[in-house]
C-alpha cells in the first residue's frame, strides 16, 4: 500500500534529533511553560515574521482564543458577524460559534478552492467585524482585494493557517498577512508535533497579552483571575519536537512542491482536473487535490491499485448535523468540491517510485 501519509517515515527522518529533544525534557523534570516553548514561540514568530507567538495546546484552542479575546477586548459582541468560506475544515466555523459569533458562509473559487473575494462584499452588513480566510490545501488565500474589505468596512482579518506553514504572499508569511493568525500542529499538518499542539501570531501585543490570560485559566497574575478562561498550553515536548522540525520545514515544504510538481507535469488523464496551479511561494502542498466527476469510482479504483487516498471533505460544514439550521443554504460550489474532490498522498517523505506509480496509475485508469 502507498499510504495517503506515513507519520512514522516522517518521524524517522529526524529520530535522532526529536529522540534526543524528548529525552532532553524528560531528563529536565520542566514539563510545562519552561525552555521548549520559550523557544519555540520566539522561533516561530520570527519563521513566520510577527512580533509575537504564543504557544497553545491545538488549532481550534488557537481560533478560538482570538475571537474570544476580541470579545473581552471589546472589538467583538455576542451575534456579530465573521465572514468564513464555506467550503473549510469545521473548526473554523466552531471557533466562530463557540464564541457566540455568527459565520457567514462564503463560497470559494473552484479553480482557486479559496474564498471568492468576489462575493464577499455583499455578504458584509453592519453586524460584520471581521473575516476569517483559511489557507486552505497549503494554498495563499489572501488577496489584495481582501486586504482592501478590510480596510473600507473595519473589519479584523484572522487567518486560519493550520494548513499553510511556510507559504507565502509576496514577500509575507502566511500567518503575519491578518490582525491575528491560528496554527495547528496536528501530527499530520506540515509542520506537525507528536500530539496535539497549536500557536497564535500577531503584532497586536494587547491582544497577546488577552491571549496569554485567557490561555491561563483568565489569569496573568497568580492566583488573580481577570476572566473566566480555559487552560491552554503547548507542552515542553511537543515544543521541543517542534524546534527541531521547524529548521526542516522550508526543506520539508520544497520536497512536497517536488512531489506536486510532478503530479502537475505528468498526470494526463482528461477526466482528472487540478486546482489552479501557483507559483511555489503561495502552495506549500499540505494537501495535492484533485477533482473527479467519478470520484467516489476513482478512490475505489485507487485502493485497489494500493494507492491510499482521502477526501477533503465529504460532508461540507453547512450539511453537518450540528449546524441542522443551515442544511438547506445553497452553496452549489462548496456541494461540487465535496463531490469531487480527492486528495492524492503528498509528503516529503514519498519515494520517487510511488510518485512515478501513482502518476501511472492514474494516466491508465479511464
Ligand atoms: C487542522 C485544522 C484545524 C484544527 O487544528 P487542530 O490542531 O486539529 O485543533 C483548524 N483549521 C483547519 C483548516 C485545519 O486543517
Amino acid at each position: 500500500m502507498i499510504p495517503f501519509l506515513s507519520l512514522k517515515d516522517i518521524t524517522a527522518k529526524y529520530a535522532s534529533e526529536i529522540h534526543e529533544a524528548v529525552l532532553r525534557v524528560v531528563d529536565s523534570g520542566w514539563y510545562l511553560l519552561g525552555k521548549e516553548i520559550g523557544s519555540f514561540e520566539t522561533n516561530y514568530a520570527n519563521y513566520i515574521g510577527t512580533k509575537y507567538c504564543i504557544g497553545v495546546a491545538n488549532g481550534l484552542d488557537a481560533l478560538t482564543l482570538i475571537f474570544r479575546a476580541y470579545k473581552e477586548l471589546g472589538v467583538l459582541k455576542d451575534g456579530d458577524e465573521v465572514i468564513v468560506p464555506a467550503n473549510t475544515y469545521i473548526a473554523s466555523i466552531l471557533a466562530i460559534t463557540e464564541n457566540n459569533l455568527v459565520p457567514v458562509l462564503v463560497e470559494p473559487r473552484f479553480e482557486t478552492l479559496e474564498i471568492d473575494d468576489e462575493l464577499i462584499e455583499s455578504k458584509i452588513t453592519v453586524r460584520t467585524k471581521a473575516i476569517m480566510i483559511v489557507h486552505l490545501y497549503g494554498r495563499c488565500a489572501y488577496t489584495e482585494k481582501i486586504g482592501e474589505l478590510c480596510k473600507k468596512y473595519n473589519l479584523k482579518l484572522v487567518e486560519d493557517n493550520a494548513q499553510a506553514h511556510g507559504c507565502r504572499f509576496a514577500e509575507k508569511r502566511t500567518g503575519s498577512i491578518g490582525d491575528a493568525a491560528g496554527h495547528s500542529f496536528y501530527p499530520g499538518k506540515n509542520l506537525g508535533a507528536l500530539g496535539d499542539a497549536g500557536a497564535v501570531t500577531t503584532n497586536d501585543e494587547v491582544l497577546v497579552q488577552t491571549i496569554r490570560s485567557l490561555a491561563n485559566y483568565g489569569s496573568s497574575k497568580k492566583y488573580v483571575f481577570e476572566y473566566c478562561g480555559r487552560n491552554s498550553r503547548l507542552d515542553e515536548i511537543q515544543a521541543a519536537v517542534l524546534n527541531v522540525k521547524l529548521k526542516y520545514l522550508e526543506e520539508d515544504n520544497k520536497l512536497r512542491q517536488k512531489v506536486a510538481a510532478y503530479y502537475y507535469d505528468n498526470i494526463k488523464n482528461p477526466n482528472i482536473k487540478f486546482p489552479l496551479r501557483l507559483p511555489d511561494t503561495s502552495n506549500v502542498y499540505h494537501l495535492f487535490p484533485v477533482f473527479c466527476k467519478r470520484r467516489d469510482d476513482l478512490q475505489k479504483y485507487l485502493t485497489e491499485q494500493t494507492v491510499q487516498t482521502i477526501i477533503h471533505y465529504p460532508i461540507p460544514p453547512h450539511k453537518q448535523n450540528c449546524y441542522k439550521e443551515w442544511n438547506e443554504i445553497s452553496l452549489p460550489i462548496t456541494d461540487k468540491i465535496a463531490r469531487e474532490e480527492l486528495s492524492l498522498p503528498i509528503s516529503p517523505v514519498m519515494s520517487d517510485d510511488d510518485v512515478y506509480r501513482i502518476v501511472s496509475v492514474l494516466n491508465d485508469v479511464i
